[in-house]
């Protein structure tokens, strides 16, 4: 079959023609060819592969495009990209390699396409599609990877225990493009990544967390989440989801077992938001349940203060895998901190000033949050399901109605400080902050509204109360 198609973006006769003037044979492959099989969309990245020198060919491109492109060469892995017409171009010059037990780094030699081939991770990763004049546009398949791609099937070139323990980052990018694709991973690649799962140490934090995201961004991260347990591999990653694994009894009393919960969690709310954070969020909601767990006997199964413990632990996970530990971190945190507040309320009967009190803590977030909470409805028990999601629609209007005539949201006191001083020619003191206290709780329990003149009585009605008397000055 022939692929000319997938090659009418003009800067494949640019490559083939510069490839020509240097006489040298150029190919595309990998990732591009892959998608533009699967039809998922316009790809963004190419990879080309030169029998010969890739820096070369990279500049010689850029010298016959009109907009001159600059050429950024990365020296250690003979690699060069340049940018045309939003699309990032690398370019490489076709090699052998061969690994050592403690690196992912191999020891590189020049090659010929297959020998490109037979590096790459997976038999669908292996397409190539031919740029020389002659047989422009011709596919390269050595390995079958069109019929994996048909079979949705995920398969290593060579010997899975070779190719998995070479660069044992491939386990994770096996399980992300199962992810991503809604393949299947063959099942001698299943076991050899279970072999070495523990190899997995050897890859930089920075690279796993890469691949996390990226299995946390498809549409059913549940997949591979599962993979990753099945695997071994989420043991040596985020041992605290494996925490959450079981159903423990105790006099007949069980609890439903978190891990798989979260994992529903997680493709509920990816349906609502495209959001890492937020999905992060919903993945890590209940990883404080783990050392919080209890059994009492009057009240069963308990999980105190798990919201507050679990949020401890999210700082400690972003640092142990070297993750931002910056607003993210903190939006996540906060997240699960809150994440049982709008459940407890949607229990009840809504109240306004239960619902100004979710909107003073959770700030601009209050939004984040009741997704997170709709997502965490998993009851299979039909009329509660309805029951939570009616009354999580009804504190969704209770807020814009709240928000509207009180803006508790951000709160900015009605009266500050230094008008307090003022008031009661007051130095810097603790009064000032019981008045303010009380003037906040007035308004959210809304007994006042947010407004200036009725918190100017309420601090003249306190102020007397502790004994202050109000300035003549
Ligand atoms: P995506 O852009 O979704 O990450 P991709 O396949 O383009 O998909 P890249 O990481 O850009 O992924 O890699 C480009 C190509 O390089 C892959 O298609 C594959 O052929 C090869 N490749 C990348 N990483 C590895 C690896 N660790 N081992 C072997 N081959 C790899």
């Amino acid at each position: 079959m022939n692929y000319k198609k997938a090659l009418s973006h003009p800067i494949f006769k640019i490559i083939s023609d510069s490839g020509k003037e240097l006489q040298l044979e150029s190919f595309v492959i990998g990732g591009f060819v892959r998608d533009y099989i699967l039809n998922r969309g316009d790809a963004k990245d190419i990879d080309v592969v030169a029998i010969g020198d890739g820096i070369k060919l990279a500049k010689q491109v850029a010298k016959n495009l009109p907009t001159f492109p600059k050429v950024q060469i990365f020296k250690t892995y003979g690699t060069a990209m340049l940018r045309y017409d939003d699309i990032e171009i690398e370019f490489v010059g076709a090699r052998k390699e061969s690994y050592t037990e403690d690196s992912r780094n191999p020891a590189v030699e020049n090659g010929s396409l297959e020998d490109d081939q037979n590096r790459r991770d997976f038999t669908i990763n292996a397409l190539a599609l031919n740029l020389n004049e002659k047989s422009f546009g011709e596919l390269l398949d050595p390995f079958n990877g069109i019929e994996d791609l048909n079979n949705k099937i995920i398969r290593t070139p060579l010997n899975p225990d070779i190719t998995y323990s070479d660069d044992p980052l491939r386990m994770l990018r096996a399980i992300r493009f199962a992810t991503q694709l809604n393949f299947i991973i063959e099942e001698a690649s299943l076991k050899s990544i279970t072999k070495n799962s523990h190899r997995i140490k050897i890859i930089s934090k920075e690279r796993v967390v890469t691949e996390i995201n990226k299995i946390l961004e498809s549409n059913t991260p549940s997949i591979g989440f599962l993979l990753l347990e099945k695997t071994g591999l989420l043991e040596y990653i985020l041992p605290e989801l494996i925490a959450l694994k079981g159903i423990d009894e105790v006099e007949g009393q069980r609890h439903k077992d978190n891990f798989y919960h979260t994992l529903e969690v997680v493709d509920n709310i990816s349906k609502h938001t495209t959001d890492l954070w937020l999905r992060w969020a919903a993945l890590l909601h209940d990883i404080g349940k783990a050392p919080t767990k209890k059994f009492n006997k009057k009240i069963g199964w308990t999980f105190h203060a798990h919201e507050f413990e679990g949020s401890k632990m999210v700082y400690r996970l972003f640092k142990r895998l070297k993750m931002p530990l910056n607003d993210k971190m903190k939006f996540v945190q906060k997240m699960v901190l809150m994440s049982s507040r709008p459940i407890v309320l949607a229990q009840d009967l809504v109240t306004d000033s239960a619902v100004r009190r979710l909107v003073f803590d959770a700030g601009n977030h209050v939004e984040d949050l009741m997704t997170l909470c709709e997502a965490d409805i998993t009851t299979k028990n039909p009329r509660k399901f309805k029951k939570y999601h009616n009354n999580f629609k009804i504190v969704r209007d209770k807020i814009i109605e709240v928000e509207e005539r009180d803006h508790v949201r951000n709160f900015q006191p009605p009266i500050s400080g230094e008008e307090i001083m003022k008031t009661f020619n007051l130095k810097p003191s603790r009064e000032i902050g019981l008045i303010k206290e009380y003037i906040k709780e007035a308004i959210l329990e809304g007994d006042i509204p947010n407004e200036h003149e009725a918190a100017y009585q309420l601090m003249i009605e306190k102020g007397k109360k502790l004994g202050l008397s109000i300035s003549t000055k």
